[in-house]
């Protein structure tokens, strides 16, 4: 009845999946497609079965092949150019803006990730949109679930933009499954190359431990272990010890114990792993945004007050500089 009353209410006509094409931005370092991609691949396959892949780099074509194996990917396009080998938004923004001006996607789709944050504001500026970042749900073409406040709370945004460009934050939906048949691929559009930029040098940091967006167990240490020694003698040696990665709260990584590149929370890395175990860290709201997702949460704290003992499903109130080298020994064990 409310449609016979309100027959506008039907010819108005948002986005159903069939009108629904989306552009996902794949992102891929040393020939191997990032983890958060295919998160973000499963978030673009909620909107509707037509996705198509960017793949763009100075040889982008193996990652283009693997890409076109992979479950929801219905074609590939391939932006060759060497400008596009390091991931420079100033490129890559002008590539996404044109590539959707003259196919006409009507979504477009990345991580929310480094690379992702940073190209995706732009591509939106270009097509004088607004963008959608860090979402955690799809509800349909035009609503999209995502955290704000750090967390604390969860609103429900509808775009009424005809392009959405929307940032997907990877521990909300599981990774794309490998697919049967082979997509289709052909050459993206030609877009402008503004060099505004230019690609010098990278100093990057080799380990061997876990990457913390896809590690199953994080071991993380905060002020209370005082010194960058004792970091690496106790948070790395008990994370080394159960094949865990490491991260660190801000207190921690600002007073010099331990790197940027780990930090948790709504500053740093968001992560959602099986197990984390937060050592002298007192749970913070900005640290807490960052790993509250996290099956099992496990703490070591002297003060049995601490607030990350309200989020915790397992709490040991003890002295972490007794308690983890205890730990450390048993688990050898
Ligand atoms: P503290 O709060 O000092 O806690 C140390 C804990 O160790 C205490 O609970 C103490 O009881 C315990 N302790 C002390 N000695 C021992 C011992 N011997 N054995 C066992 N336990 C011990 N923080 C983040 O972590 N990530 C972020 O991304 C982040 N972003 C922020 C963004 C903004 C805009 C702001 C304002 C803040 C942000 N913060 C962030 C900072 C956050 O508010 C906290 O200051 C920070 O998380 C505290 O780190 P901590 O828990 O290591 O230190």
């Amino acid at each position: 009845t409310l449609l016979a009353v309100r027959p506008n209410l039907v010819l108005r006509g948002y986005a159903t999946a069939q009108d629904v094409s989306t552009l996902l931005l794949v992102e891929h370092k040393d020939k191997a497609i990032s983890s958060s991609t295919l998160n973000a691949l499963t978030a673009a396959s909620k909107l509707s079965d037509n996705v198509t892949a960017l793949v763009a780099g100075e040889d982008p074509e193996h990652v283009a092949s693997e890409v076109s194996k992979i479950k929801g990917v219905s074609k590939v396009l391939i932006a060759k150019d060497k400008v596009y080998e390091h991931g420079l938004a100033e490129v890559y923004a002008p590539l996404l803006a044109s590539t959707q001006k003259q196919l006409k996607f009507t979504h477009l789709v990345a991580s929310h990730s480094a690379f992702g944050k940073n190209i995706m504001p732009r591509v939106a500026a270009l097509l004088d949109v607004a963008q959608v970042s860090d979402v955690i749900d799809i509800e349909s073409p035009d609503t999209f679930v995502r955290p704000i406040y750090a967390g604390n709370a969860i609103a429900k945004v509808k775009s009424k933009d005809p392009i959405k460009v929307l940032t997907i934050r990877g521990t909300a939906f599981p990774p794309a499954p490998a697919g049967e048949t082979g997509a289709s691929s052909e050459a993206a559009p030609e877009s402008e190359k503004p060099a505004l930029t230019e690609w010098v040098s990278e100093e990057l940091q080799k380990s061997d431990r876990p990457e913390l967006g896809t590690a199953a167990k994080i071991v993380s240490g905060g002020r209370a272990l005082k010194s960058r020694e004792n970091f690496d003698k106790l948070i790395f040696k008990l994370a080394d010890t159960i094949g865990a990665a490491v991260g660190g709260s801000r207190a921690a990584v600002d007073s010099g114990y331990c790197d940027n590149a780990i930090q948790i929370g709504q500053t740093g890395k968001v992560v959602a792993p099986e197990i984390y175990l937060a050592v002298g860290i007192s749970g913070a709201i900005q640290h807490i945004a960052g790993m509250k997702d996290s099956k099992v949460i496990a703490a070591i704290n002297s003060d049995p007050d601490a607030p990350i003992f309200q989020i915790s499903d397992y709490g040991l109130v003890a002295d972490l500089f007794t308690a983890v080298p205890e730990l450390t020994e048993k688990l050898k064990k």
